[in-house]
């Protein structure tokens, strides 16, 4: 894959002399989310920019790990202001993993405020909104990592892709492609994982930081999930479990907890698609998972108010929880009967 010699040249203009740049990502921030929004704010500061990295909400404890992680703020819990500051006094505003201003949350009506920034997006998700001038989206891209390590290699060379950009970055391409699985896997991502492995990163450390660090809580709550919580529908095609509030602090729920459960069912013979609703304060989080041909983006936007890829998806309902699963259940069978599924 290359990235547009038009953009590139834009993008260079951009950064020919020294920037005040904020770099946000998506609320639920993930491996490749955070992997990307480091590795790019490390690059630029070594470029002379002033770099603040900007989270809406808190990333998952397993991923503490992470070079750097510990300097991004996360706005929800920002008393002192620093996020509106860095915002109002940017520049700059790269968007990284996400394809619409409406994933920020709240963070989404600081960033309106701010009128004379150029708001530049490097991203994979399908359909980017137009709220970006610059647009480095490439849809079939299997990360944000990837796409920022080949910025980064196109535009100054693989040299400038240091030992911790390099674990950054790999985070985000193994968490984004299942551990390297998926169909959106080429054979320049392992071209890429090859550069990144020769930085003398550890693999096994990484894997071991990303997949097995978490709590005795979520091992429980995995288990009661699946056993109790897990209905099989649709000639055994289709399943979806649910988490209320009170079963979450029963297992002693931390934020990234429930991450990957929605894959679970996926590993049944016959399933196409699965769904996980988690209970929050004002709403119910809804993760969508498919194989194959079956696109759950379209689902996702068309019943729950959402988006994301053609294999993993998510939204949000406003309904109860009792609400939500009959709703859902409704919906999976008017796209059966379109031939959706
Ligand atoms: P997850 O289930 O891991 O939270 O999300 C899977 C995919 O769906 C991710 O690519 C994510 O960006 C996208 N996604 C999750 N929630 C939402 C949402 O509320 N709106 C949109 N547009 N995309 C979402
Ligand atoms: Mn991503």
């Amino acid at each position: 894959m290359q990235i547009g010699s038009n953009k590139i040249a834009e993008l260079s203009k951009m950064l020919a002399e020294p920037q005040s740049i904020v770099i946000l990502s998506h609320t639920n921030p993930d491996g490749d989310a955070i992997g990307s929004s480091l590795a790019w704010a490390e690059h630029l500061r070594k470029l002379g920019h002033k770099v603040t990295c900007i989270l809406p909400n808190r990333y998952p404890y397993y991923l503490e790990f992470m070079p750097g992680i510990q300097d991004i703020i996360i706005f929800k819990s920002d008393k002192e202001g620093r996020a509106a500051a860095a915002v109002k006094g940017a520049d700059i505003i790269f968007c990284l993993d996400f394809h619409t201003l409406t994933r920020l949350d709240q963070l989404g009506d600081l960033i309106d405020e701010n009128q004379h920034a150029k708001r530049v997006l490097i991203d994979h998700h399908l359909d980017p909104s137009e709220d970006f001038d610059l647009m480095i989206s490439y849809p079939e891209a299997s990360s944000t990592c990837y796409l920022v390590a080949l910025l980064i290699e196109q535009m100054w060379g693989a040299e400038h892709i240091s030992h911790d950009m390099a674990e950054n970055i790999f985070v985000g391409m193994m968490t984004d492609t299942g551990n390297f699985a998926f169909s959106s896997v080429t054979p320049d991502v392992f071209r890429m994982v090859s550069v990144l492995a020769a930085k003398g990163i550890s693999i096994p450390d990484i894997h071991n930081f990303v997949y097995n660090s978490f709590t005795e809580g979520r091992a429980r709550l995995f288990g009661y999930v699946i056993n109790r919580k897990m209905k099989i529908f649709h000639n055994g095609s289709v399943a979806h479990m649910s988490l209320t509030e009170d079963e979450l602090r029963r297992f002693w729920f931390q934020q990234g907890d429930s991450e990957g459960f929605v894959n679970y069912p996926l590993t049944i013979k016959k399933m196409k698609m699965s769904a996980m609703f988690t209970q929050h304060t004002d709403f119910i989080r809804v993760s969508l998972r498919s194989r194959g041909d079956i696109d759950v983006n379209i689902f996702a936007q068309r019943y729950f108010n959402g988006g994301g890829h053609k294999n993993a998806a998510g939204g949000k309902s406003f309904v109860s929880m009792e609400e939500t699963l009959k709703h859902y259940e409704k919906c999976v069978k008017e796209y059966a009967r379109e031939g959706m599924l």
